[in-house]
């Protein structure tokens, strides 16, 4: 399986390049970000749950994440791979992603780290807002979202590093600029 973490801070173009590596390689596409979205809109309990932590710009508990990403991953079980968009986002997600990928006899193959300047990514988050309707795309949650990645997300490219899987896109540019380098990352390791 071809599994690909695709990383960095909100407002990379996370979501944007994994549209374009699902069309190109046929891959899976998990947003954890969407799966959440969508249990909101649901009005489950994790919806109600993650809403709490989503409007304040704050991580949703790992331990919810883990078993919410368990399953869908078993929905994909005859997948080629899997593109994974906005997780893990924490040191213990990444080692409980490496475990359920190991149970199920494969790994990540690549991580991307898509790299953007913070002016840049306040810039695009907030032009994002003006069409999204998420309701976490305004100034201030897009700062504590920003915080929150530099604390808590951020370290995770020396944990990727450390397992040799690490690859820094540089995340300015045109859309097919930037893709042109993904699909380089990725045809190196495929
Ligand atoms: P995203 O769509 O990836 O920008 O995610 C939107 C929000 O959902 C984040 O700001 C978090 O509150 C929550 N979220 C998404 N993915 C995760 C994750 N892997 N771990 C914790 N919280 C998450």
């Amino acid at each position: 399986m071809l599994n690909v973490v695709i990383f960095g801070a909100p407002g990379s173009g996370k979501g944007t390049q994994s549209e374009l590596i699902i069309k190109e390689y046929g891959l899976d596409h998990i947003s954890t970000g969407d799966v959440l979205r969508a249990e909101m809109k649901n009005e489950t309990e994790l919806g109600k749950t993650a809403k709490e932590y989503i409007e304040k710009g704050q991580l949703v508990p790992d331990e919810l994440i883990v078993n919410m990403l368990a399953k869908v991953l078993d929905s994909k079980e005859n997948s080629k791979g899997v593109i994974f968009d906005g997780f893990p986002r924490t040191i213990p997600q990444a080692k409980a992603l490496k475990v359920m990928l190991n149970e199920r006899g494969t790994d990540v193959s690549v991580m991307l780290n898509l790299q953007v300047d913070e002016d840049e990514l306040i810039h695009r988050l907030l032009e994002r807002g003006k069409v999204s309707g998420r309701s976490d795309d305004n100034l201030e949650t897009i700062k504590s979202r920003l915080e929150v990645y530099h604390n808590q997300t951020a370290p995770l490219a020396e944990y990727y590093i450390g397992e040799g899987k690490h690859v820094a896109i540089h995340g300015m540019g045109s859309i097919e600029e930037i893709f042109g380098r993904i699909k380089e990352a990725i045809n190196a390791v495929k």
